[in-house]
């Protein structure tokens, strides 16, 4: 068997996809499923179909191309580069956007394969990433647009706590709700989805907080572990442990716990501190920073502490476990997104998608 090896249970994350499907279907939302966290890896992906998601939703065109054979409408989430405009069209039938040229560049490559493209502009209600800040370059960009023959203006959408952090709330929603009532007034034209953002909307499911003409979401996070990012809840009812990570113990030592000679940088540049708590039995695990991330790794003993680690190792104090480990055991962890993001990632780490 090879080591470190990465074990996906698509059962679990099928239940946790259809339970919040099920919460989003009661508000008349449909779930856009975010397939980048795990590079789009098809036999993961058939558990969001099968969990009912009503979109495929991914950051990349290389995962979009992996997916190609779902017969289920694709949504491009990161804008557009222009030098991609011909595989955006090729493999996704909407995209996020908020620059005209690239919506040009969409619309002459759209005539050329004798498609309709459809966009999404992105409105920027705080969280200051992407999407349209200022009304009126907002109504321009709309009013180009209609000019279109091979474009379909669909919808409106938000992202939020993405970067700047901001935490969706109704009166932040309701911007957007008020946004496509003017539109459709002024244009008279309908706009048929309006997005409300990402997994640190989930938490206002349920809650009455959705404006009801919010009528999509698109998911990573929630529907994959069952937490909601704004607050980082777990959703009753879903299982955050589909992802289990095994690396075997390459070294095992009793050391001191702060080094005794002069500090200077780490591996990754960073000076280290560390807690004085004597002598300790440490174990070294073959996995590193190259294939996780040492904050959302977290191991099944809960006796055992992770201190840190570098690009290939991740070191661990055992001192307090019930378990006497040896040389060549194996310890398992569950992830969150971002050591997910890594591990999935990373092509020295073995995938058993069960
Ligand atoms: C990644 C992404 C999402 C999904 O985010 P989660 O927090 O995983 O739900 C939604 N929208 C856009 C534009 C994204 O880039």
């Amino acid at each position: 068997m090879a080591y470190p090896r990465l074990i996906v249970d698509t059962k679990k994350i099928e239940s946790n996809v259809s339970k919040i499907v099920a919460l989003a279907k009661e508000e008349g939302i449909t779930i856009a499923g975010v397939t980048k966290g795990f590079c789009a890896y098809p036999e993961i992906v058939k558990a969001f179909i099968n969990g009912g998601v009503h979109f495929l939703a991914d950051s990349r065109i290389e995962n979009l191309k992996k997916i190609a054979s779902f017969d289920i409408p694709k949504m491009m989430l990161r804008l557009p580069m222009i030098s991609q405009a011909k595989e955006t069209v090729e493999y996704a039938d909407i995209s996020l956007n908020s620059e005209l040229d690239t919506i040009y560049a969409l619309n002459e490559v759209s005539e050329s394969l004798g498609k309709i493209h459809k966009v999404i502009l992105m409105v920027d209600l705080g969280d200051l990433r992407e999407g349209y800040f200022k009304k009126e370059e907002l109504f321009n960009a709309i009013d180009e647009i209609l000019k279109l023959d091979n474009i379909e203006l669909y919808g409106l959408g938000v992202n939020l706590t993405c970067y700047g952090g901001v935490i969706p709330k109704r009166h932040i929603l309701q911007k957007l709700v008020d946004y496509k009532n003017e539109i459709e007034k002024e244009f008279g034209i309908k706009i048929e989805m309006l997005s409300g953002g990402n997994s640190s909307t989930v938490h206002l499911l349920g809650t009455g907080n959705i404006p009801n003409e919010i009528n999509n979401l698109r998911l990573g996070e929630s529907i994959i572990f069952g937490t909601e990012s704004a607050y980082g809840k777990h959703i009753d009812g879903t299982d955050s442990t589909a992802f289990q990570l095994e690396a075997e113990i390459i070294e095992i030592k009793e050391k001191p716990s702060v080094p005794t000679e002069e500090i200077g940088r780490d591996a990754f540049g960073n000076v280290p501190t560390f807690v004085d708590r004597g002598i300790r039995k440490r174990l070294i695990c073959a996995v590193g920073k190259q294939d996780i991330d040492l904050e959302s790794l977290y191991p099944l003993d809960k006796d055992l502490i992770i201190l840190g680690g570098s690009s290939d190792h991740t070191i661990i104090d055992g001192s307090d476990s019930k378990i006497d480990y040896s040389v060549g055991d194996i310890l398992a962890f569950n992830l969150h997104y971002v050591s997910m993001l890594r591990a999935m990632t990373s092509e020295y780490i073995e995938k058993i998608i069960i």
